[in-house]
């Protein structure tokens, strides 16, 4: 790798972090790096859905089942302390930060079950111990390896709106921040550890950034230190041309560009959270896309480079699709129609993936998240006052990635004579020309997603570089 800064931010899942054997992997490959690192970790596998669900049991008054998820979690960070900080020193101060983290969430749990009410931002107070706890233990196992390293809050350094469960980054002022706190400890030669995942408002109060959010965060320090690579350690060799869970034997592809990844992202693909692109385009920083279970991979390059233009480079889908189909009433004004439309959106604040707009009739196509649930009912009432208002659900969005899609001969014909028989409610070509998109009833998925997939990408396995079929250690590494 060539260097600039000399500086690498390593970002590892939820899965490499998961138990004291992939923390030994992480610090592995912490040690085996040379340059300057900012490590940003996830919460243990599972960790921040059982902390959820354990503000919703306090909510619901069923403190006997949150105490029980509770110890549940508590109890798998003292074992990797146990198993991995073997100083007795160490491993007192490891254990008594864990205990009082449970007590903080004990607290939280007593109050909320008076209280009675969980919010976004009450929700996030919960979030973000999963980081926490993960943070501290993989601190204090880096520190028993002997690790020069230095643990730090996210919150002090993050700066986020107020948009609890979703917040977004204030740059400038994390910049601040990051120049302070972070990297006087960089130039010092020390390992900075941080949290994915979490930050805080101006005035400190926790936030998350949205579920999945770590790579997020580690875009955005890759950003703030100016790094010279970001590196996104996952359970996969990289990016794949489709969802593994679903084509069992995907491609790894050696290298997509920025625009195709962030497409991907968008359109559904895990691999990367969606927002990681921004910051790391802007200053042109690469990302890679690695195993922390199969070193050996050379994993995936995220960059503005673009060898394979005119290729298909992955296909991906989103599920729990709602699609509204809006005909505004004929009394109203056409503006005035878009103007109490866009106040009912943004009252109930979706993520609309594409509208669609024809003969003053509107498409709003919608991805439900379990995370952030929408009140459809609500939504459509209010819709009814101004506009014929019919909700779909059950939708899958099918979206094909690459690059100059448009000028690939016979593209769309393939999409269409490979899937004889299915019916595509819509078929869009996105603003770019990196993506085109099908929605198709969600039984017809996984059928729509492997003929694609034969289509565009088996038989078409010749070595140019660009695709490359997993070897067998690491198709294990996706089972
Ligand atoms: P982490 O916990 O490390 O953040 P995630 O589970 O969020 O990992 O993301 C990795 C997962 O993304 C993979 O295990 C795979 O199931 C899924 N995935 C979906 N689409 C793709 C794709 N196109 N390429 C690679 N992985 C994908
Ligand atoms: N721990 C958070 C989650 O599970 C963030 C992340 O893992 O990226 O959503
Ligand atoms: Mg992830």
């Amino acid at each position: 790798m060539q260097t600039k800064n000399g500086i690498v931010v390593m970002k590892f899942g939820g899965t490499s972090v998961q138990d004291s054997e992939s923390i030994t992997n992480v610090i592995n490959i912490v040690k085996s790096n040379p340059l300057k690192k900012v490590v940003v970790v996830s919460a243990i596998s599972k960790a921040t859905t059982a902390l959820e669900n354990i503000a919703r049991f306090a909510a619901d008054k069923n403190t006997a089942e949150a105490e029980k998820l509770l110890s549940e979690i508590i109890n798998r960070h003292h074992v990797i302390i146990d198993t991995l900080v073997t100083d007795s020193a160490l491993k007192q101060v490891a254990a008594e930060k864990i205990i009082s983290y449970e007590r903080e969430i004990t607290e939280l749990v007593k109050g909320l079950s008076i209280i009675n009410e969980l919010s976004l931002r009450i929700l996030d107070a919960f979030r973000v111990f999963g980081e926490l706890m993960s943070s501290n233990v993989i601190y204090y196992s880096m520190k028993n390896s002997g690790l020069d390293v230095e643990l730090i809050d996210s919150r002090e350094i993050i700066k986020t709106n107020n948009d609890f469960s979703r917040a977004y980054p204030n740059f400038e002022l994390s910049q601040l921040n990051a120049d302070k706190k972070v990297k006087p400890l960089l130039d010092k030669k020390k390992i900075v550890l941080a949290q994915g995942f979490m930050g805080s408002t101006e005035e400190g109060i926790s936030t998350t950034m949205g579920r999945e959010s770590s790579d997020f965060s580690a875009a955005i320090y890759g950003s703030l230190v100016d790094a010279d690579e970001i590196q996104i350690w996952t359970d996969v060799d990289g990016v794949l041309t489709c969802d593994p869970n679903v084509i069992s034997n995907a491609l790894k592809l050696s290298e997509i560009s920025f625009k195709e990844m962030e497409e991907l992202s968008n359109f559904g693909a895990k691999v990367l959270h969606k927002n990681s692109v921004k910051p790391a385009l802007k200053k042109d920083i690469p990302i890679k896309i690695l195993n922390s279970k199969n070193t050996s991979s050379t994993g995936t390059l995220v960059s503005s480079k673009l060898s394979y233009p005119e290729h298909v480079k992955s296909v991906t889908y989103k599920k729990n699709i709602i699609v509204l189909r809006v005909k505004p009433k004929e009394s109203l004004n056409q503006f005035i129609f878009w103007e109490m439309m866009l106040n009912i959106l943004s009252r109930h604040k979706p993520q609309i993936d594409i509208l669609i707009s024809s003969n003053n009739a509107l498409i709003i196509v919608i991805a439900e998240s379990a995370y952030t649930k929408i009140h459809y009912d609500e939504l459509k009432n209010e819709f009814d006052e101004i506009s014929d208002c019919e909700i779909v659900k059950d939708k899958v969005l099918i979206t094909l990635v690459g690059s100059d899609l448009g000028t690939i001969s016979n593209f769309e014909q393939s999409i269409f004579i490979c899937n004889p028989g299915i019916k595509a409610e819509s078929i869009i070509y996105g603003f770019n020309p990196h993506s085109f998109s099908l929605l198709v009833n969600s039984g017809e998925c996984d059928k729509v997603l492997c003929n694609l997939h034969k289509q565009f990408f088996e038989g078409h396995t010749s070595d140019n570089g660009l695709f490359r079929k997993l070897n067998k250690n690491e198709e294990k590494s996706i089972a």
